[in-house]
Protein backbone atom coordinates (compact mmCIF):
# COMPACT_ATOMS: atom_id res chain seq x y z
CA UNK A 1 0.00 0.00 0.00
CA UNK A 2 1.39 2.80 -0.91
CA UNK A 3 1.46 5.88 1.28
CA UNK A 4 -1.54 8.50 0.31
CA UNK A 5 -0.41 12.44 0.39
CA UNK A 6 -2.94 15.28 -0.28
CA UNK A 7 -1.57 17.30 -3.51
CA UNK A 8 -0.97 20.84 -3.22
CA UNK A 9 -2.48 23.27 -4.66
CA UNK A 10 -0.62 24.86 -7.43
CA UNK A 11 -1.77 28.68 -8.75
CA UNK A 12 0.34 28.81 -12.18
CA UNK A 13 1.91 26.22 -13.71
CA UNK A 14 5.71 26.42 -14.87
CA UNK A 15 5.29 26.08 -18.96
CA UNK A 16 7.55 24.08 -21.48
CA UNK A 17 9.92 27.01 -22.13
CA UNK A 18 11.58 24.18 -24.93
CA UNK A 19 11.21 20.74 -26.08
CA UNK A 20 14.49 18.31 -26.68
CA UNK A 21 15.18 14.87 -28.80
CA UNK A 22 18.12 13.29 -26.95
CA UNK A 23 20.88 12.42 -28.91
CA UNK A 24 22.10 8.69 -29.84
CA UNK A 25 25.77 7.74 -28.94
CA UNK A 26 27.48 5.23 -27.51
CA UNK A 27 29.94 5.41 -24.39
CA UNK A 28 32.19 3.17 -22.01
CA UNK A 29 32.90 -0.17 -23.91
CA UNK A 30 30.00 0.54 -26.80
CA UNK A 31 27.15 1.09 -24.56
CA UNK A 32 24.49 2.22 -27.24
CA UNK A 33 22.55 5.18 -25.24
CA UNK A 34 20.17 8.29 -25.29
CA UNK A 35 22.15 11.62 -23.95
CA UNK A 36 18.88 13.44 -23.05
CA UNK A 37 21.09 16.33 -21.21
CA UNK A 38 24.33 17.23 -22.83
CA UNK A 39 27.09 19.51 -22.49
CA UNK A 40 25.03 22.57 -23.99
CA UNK A 41 22.36 22.24 -21.58
CA UNK A 42 25.07 22.84 -18.57
CA UNK A 43 24.33 26.26 -18.01
CA UNK A 44 20.31 25.87 -18.43
CA UNK A 45 20.02 23.16 -16.23
CA UNK A 46 22.63 23.78 -13.50
CA UNK A 47 23.79 22.00 -11.43
CA UNK A 48 22.63 19.11 -13.57
CA UNK A 49 25.74 17.81 -16.15
CA UNK A 50 24.19 14.87 -18.00
CA UNK A 51 21.09 12.66 -18.33
CA UNK A 52 21.88 9.28 -20.44
CA UNK A 53 18.91 6.92 -20.68
CA UNK A 54 19.43 3.40 -22.05
CA UNK A 55 16.92 1.13 -23.56
CA UNK A 56 17.20 -2.43 -25.32
CA UNK A 57 16.22 -5.57 -25.76
CA UNK A 58 19.80 -6.35 -27.59
CA UNK A 59 22.51 -7.20 -25.49
CA UNK A 60 25.12 -6.04 -27.80
CA UNK A 61 24.21 -2.74 -27.21
CA UNK A 62 25.18 -2.83 -23.92
CA UNK A 63 27.21 -6.17 -22.94
CA UNK A 64 30.61 -4.97 -23.03
CA UNK A 65 29.37 -2.19 -20.29
CA UNK A 66 31.75 0.77 -18.38
CA UNK A 67 35.04 -1.00 -17.95
CA UNK A 68 37.20 0.67 -15.14
CA UNK A 69 37.27 4.63 -15.29
CA UNK A 70 37.74 7.23 -13.11
CA UNK A 71 35.08 10.42 -11.96
CA UNK A 72 36.33 13.71 -9.85
CA UNK A 73 34.38 16.73 -8.91
CA UNK A 74 30.35 15.43 -9.10
CA UNK A 75 27.74 12.84 -8.40
CA UNK A 76 26.55 10.15 -9.99
CA UNK A 77 22.80 8.78 -10.02
CA UNK A 78 22.08 5.45 -11.60
CA UNK A 79 18.07 4.61 -11.57
CA UNK A 80 18.11 0.83 -13.26
CA UNK A 81 14.35 0.02 -14.14
CA UNK A 82 15.29 -3.83 -16.03
CA UNK A 83 18.57 -5.46 -16.42
CA UNK A 84 21.26 -5.95 -13.83
CA UNK A 85 24.69 -4.08 -13.41
CA UNK A 86 27.16 -4.66 -11.06
CA UNK A 87 29.26 -1.79 -9.77
CA UNK A 88 33.03 -2.02 -8.55
CA UNK A 89 35.25 0.72 -7.38
CA UNK A 90 38.85 1.09 -5.83
CA UNK A 91 37.40 2.56 -2.40
CA UNK A 92 36.15 -1.84 -1.92
CA UNK A 93 32.51 -0.98 -2.46
CA UNK A 94 30.51 -3.47 -4.77
CA UNK A 95 27.17 -3.67 -5.58
CA UNK A 96 24.31 -5.20 -7.99
CA UNK A 97 21.77 -2.78 -9.28
CA UNK A 98 18.54 -4.06 -10.40
CA UNK A 99 15.03 -3.72 -11.24
CA UNK A 100 13.93 -0.09 -9.74
CA UNK A 101 17.31 0.63 -7.41
CA UNK A 102 19.23 3.13 -7.60
CA UNK A 103 22.85 3.56 -6.72
CA UNK A 104 24.22 7.24 -5.78
CA UNK A 105 27.73 7.96 -5.89
CA UNK A 106 29.59 11.16 -4.76
CA UNK A 107 32.79 11.06 -6.71
CA UNK A 108 34.35 13.71 -4.66
CA UNK A 109 37.85 13.85 -5.14
CA UNK A 110 38.13 10.92 -7.09
CA UNK A 111 36.92 7.60 -7.35
CA UNK A 112 37.84 5.11 -9.98
CA UNK A 113 35.05 2.55 -10.87
CA UNK A 114 33.44 0.19 -13.77
CA UNK A 115 29.85 -0.56 -14.33
CA UNK A 116 29.51 -4.00 -15.88
CA UNK A 117 26.10 -6.03 -17.05
CA UNK A 118 25.57 -9.07 -15.26
CA UNK A 119 23.31 -10.74 -17.98
CA UNK A 120 23.93 -11.68 -21.09
CA UNK A 121 20.37 -11.73 -22.73
CA UNK A 122 16.96 -10.10 -21.73
CA UNK A 123 16.40 -5.75 -21.69
CA UNK A 124 18.75 -3.64 -19.63
CA UNK A 125 16.62 -0.08 -19.22
CA UNK A 126 17.86 2.42 -17.27
CA UNK A 127 19.19 6.17 -16.18
CA UNK A 128 22.53 7.76 -15.15
CA UNK A 129 21.82 11.44 -13.87
CA UNK A 130 25.22 13.43 -13.41
CA UNK A 131 24.55 15.92 -10.81
CA UNK A 132 27.12 19.10 -9.69
CA UNK A 133 29.27 19.63 -6.36
CA UNK A 134 29.68 23.16 -5.25
CA UNK A 135 33.23 23.79 -5.61
CA UNK A 136 33.75 23.47 -1.84
CA UNK A 137 32.73 19.82 -2.08
CA UNK A 138 34.69 18.93 -5.28
CA UNK A 139 37.31 17.63 -3.56
CA UNK A 140 35.26 15.54 -0.40
CA UNK A 141 36.20 11.86 0.33
CA UNK A 142 33.61 9.55 -1.99
CA UNK A 143 30.63 8.67 -0.94
CA UNK A 144 28.39 5.55 -2.29
CA UNK A 145 25.25 3.73 -1.45
CA UNK A 146 23.05 1.61 -3.39
CA UNK A 147 19.18 1.18 -2.49
CA UNK A 148 17.03 -1.57 -3.52
CA UNK A 149 13.61 -0.94 -5.14
CA UNK A 150 11.67 -1.45 -1.99
CA UNK A 151 13.90 1.17 0.09
CA UNK A 152 12.56 4.05 -2.02
CA UNK A 153 9.87 6.15 -0.63
CA UNK A 154 7.00 5.81 -2.42
CA UNK A 155 3.84 7.85 -2.15
CA UNK A 156 0.47 7.99 -4.15
CA UNK A 157 -1.38 11.57 -4.45
CA UNK A 158 -4.79 9.72 -5.77
CA UNK A 159 -5.98 6.47 -7.82
CA UNK A 160 -3.87 5.83 -10.72
CA UNK A 161 -0.86 7.90 -9.89
CA UNK A 162 2.09 6.55 -8.48
CA UNK A 163 5.85 8.49 -7.02
CA UNK A 164 8.79 7.32 -6.42
CA UNK A 165 10.75 9.83 -4.43
CA UNK A 166 14.66 8.91 -5.11
CA UNK A 167 15.80 12.61 -4.06
CA UNK A 168 14.57 15.77 -2.43
CA UNK A 169 11.35 16.30 -0.60
CA UNK A 170 8.03 16.00 -2.12
CA UNK A 171 4.29 16.17 -0.59
CA UNK A 172 5.66 15.87 2.74
CA UNK A 173 8.25 12.67 2.02
CA UNK A 174 11.85 12.77 2.30
CA UNK A 175 13.62 11.02 -0.76
CA UNK A 176 16.07 8.60 -0.33
CA UNK A 177 18.92 11.17 -0.84
CA UNK A 178 18.76 14.62 0.26
CA UNK A 179 21.80 16.93 -0.50
CA UNK A 180 22.34 20.64 0.63
CA UNK A 181 23.10 23.50 -1.70
CA UNK A 182 22.15 21.56 -4.76
CA UNK A 183 19.29 20.15 -3.30
CA UNK A 184 17.82 17.72 -6.14
CA UNK A 185 14.53 16.44 -6.42
CA UNK A 186 14.43 13.42 -8.61
CA UNK A 187 10.79 11.63 -9.18
CA UNK A 188 9.69 8.59 -11.00
CA UNK A 189 6.32 9.51 -11.75
CA UNK A 190 4.10 6.78 -13.19
CA UNK A 191 0.36 8.07 -13.79
CA UNK A 192 -2.70 6.28 -15.47
CA UNK A 193 -4.23 7.88 -18.58
CA UNK A 194 -6.56 11.19 -17.60
CA UNK A 195 -4.71 11.58 -14.12
CA UNK A 196 -2.71 14.28 -13.24
CA UNK A 197 0.55 15.43 -10.78
CA UNK A 198 1.91 18.72 -9.20
CA UNK A 199 4.85 19.89 -7.45
CA UNK A 200 5.72 22.65 -5.90
CA UNK A 201 9.06 24.20 -7.38
CA UNK A 202 10.52 27.38 -5.92
CA UNK A 203 11.08 29.63 -8.94
CA UNK A 204 15.04 29.41 -8.60
CA UNK A 205 15.30 26.25 -9.08
CA UNK A 206 15.85 24.76 -12.85
CA UNK A 207 13.51 21.87 -13.58
CA UNK A 208 13.00 20.01 -16.56
CA UNK A 209 10.79 16.53 -17.40
CA UNK A 210 11.99 13.26 -19.60
CA UNK A 211 8.88 11.37 -20.58
CA UNK A 212 9.90 7.61 -21.30
CA UNK A 213 6.47 5.65 -21.25
CA UNK A 214 3.37 7.30 -22.82
CA UNK A 215 2.58 11.02 -23.35
CA UNK A 216 2.07 14.16 -21.25
CA UNK A 217 0.70 17.58 -21.47
CA UNK A 218 1.81 20.56 -19.32
CA UNK A 219 -0.30 23.43 -20.20
CA UNK A 220 -1.45 23.22 -23.84
CA UNK A 221 2.08 21.21 -24.96
CA UNK A 222 2.14 17.86 -25.22
CA UNK A 223 5.46 15.82 -24.35
CA UNK A 224 6.12 12.89 -26.15
CA UNK A 225 7.97 9.05 -25.29
CA UNK A 226 11.91 10.29 -25.38
CA UNK A 227 10.95 13.83 -25.34
CA UNK A 228 12.78 16.29 -22.43
CA UNK A 229 10.91 19.40 -21.85
CA UNK A 230 12.90 22.16 -19.87
CA UNK A 231 10.65 23.94 -17.81
CA UNK A 232 10.72 28.03 -17.22
CA UNK A 233 11.58 29.81 -14.51
CA UNK A 234 9.16 32.69 -14.42
CA UNK A 235 8.86 34.19 -11.01
CA UNK A 236 4.54 33.55 -10.87
CA UNK A 237 4.92 30.20 -11.52
CA UNK A 238 4.75 28.17 -8.47
CA UNK A 239 5.02 24.98 -9.41
CA UNK A 240 4.21 22.34 -12.31
CA UNK A 241 0.89 20.25 -13.56
CA UNK A 242 1.59 17.37 -15.34
CA UNK A 243 -1.75 15.74 -17.21
CA UNK A 244 -1.39 12.00 -18.44
CA UNK A 245 -3.01 11.80 -21.93
CA UNK A 246 -1.88 7.92 -22.23
CA UNK A 247 -0.32 5.63 -19.39
CA UNK A 248 2.57 7.78 -18.97
CA UNK A 249 5.81 7.02 -16.83
CA UNK A 250 7.84 10.78 -16.28
CA UNK A 251 11.03 11.68 -14.49
CA UNK A 252 10.96 14.84 -12.90
CA UNK A 253 14.64 16.74 -11.97
CA UNK A 254 14.79 20.18 -10.24
CA UNK A 255 17.87 21.51 -8.50
CA UNK A 256 19.56 25.02 -7.05
CA UNK A 257 21.73 26.41 -9.93
CA UNK A 258 25.58 26.99 -8.26
CA UNK A 259 25.97 29.17 -10.49
CA UNK A 260 30.10 28.58 -10.51
CA UNK A 261 32.30 27.52 -13.73
CA UNK A 262 32.06 24.48 -15.86
CA UNK A 263 34.86 22.71 -17.05
CA UNK A 264 34.36 19.09 -17.94
CA UNK A 265 37.04 17.21 -19.66
CA UNK A 266 35.49 13.86 -19.81
CA UNK A 267 34.98 12.16 -16.46
CA UNK A 268 35.92 15.09 -14.50
CA UNK A 269 33.98 18.15 -14.23
CA UNK A 270 36.23 21.05 -12.37
CA UNK A 271 35.98 24.58 -11.92
CA UNK A 272 38.88 25.50 -13.98
CA UNK A 273 41.36 24.46 -16.41
CA UNK A 274 44.01 24.08 -13.92
CA UNK A 275 42.16 21.71 -12.01
CA UNK A 276 41.50 19.66 -14.71
CA UNK A 277 45.05 19.44 -15.85
CA UNK A 278 45.37 18.43 -11.84
CA UNK A 279 42.46 15.97 -11.78
CA UNK A 280 44.73 14.04 -15.34
CA UNK A 281 47.86 13.95 -13.75
CA UNK A 282 46.53 12.70 -10.62
CA UNK A 283 44.84 9.99 -12.27
CA UNK A 284 47.67 9.41 -14.15
CA UNK A 285 49.95 8.94 -11.31
CA UNK A 286 47.41 6.91 -9.48
CA UNK A 287 46.89 9.29 -7.16
CA UNK A 288 43.20 10.22 -7.66
CA UNK A 289 41.28 8.88 -5.27
MN1 LIG B 1 31.01 5.86 -14.23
Amino acid sequence: MLQAVSAPAIQQSRQVEQLLCGQATSDGAGVKLTRVLSQSLHERLDPFLMLDAFGTDNPDDYIAGFPNHPHRGFETVTYMIAGRMLHRDNAGHEGLLENGGVQWMTAGRGIVHSEIPQQEAGRMEGFQLWLNLPAHDKMREPWYRDFKAEELPRFSTGAGIDITLIAGRSHGVTGAVERATTEPLFLDIHLDAGTQFSQLLPATCNAFVYVYRGRIEIGSTPVETQQMAILDNAAEHDGVILRALSDARVLLLAGQPLREPIVQYGPFVMNSEAEIRQALEDFRRGSLA
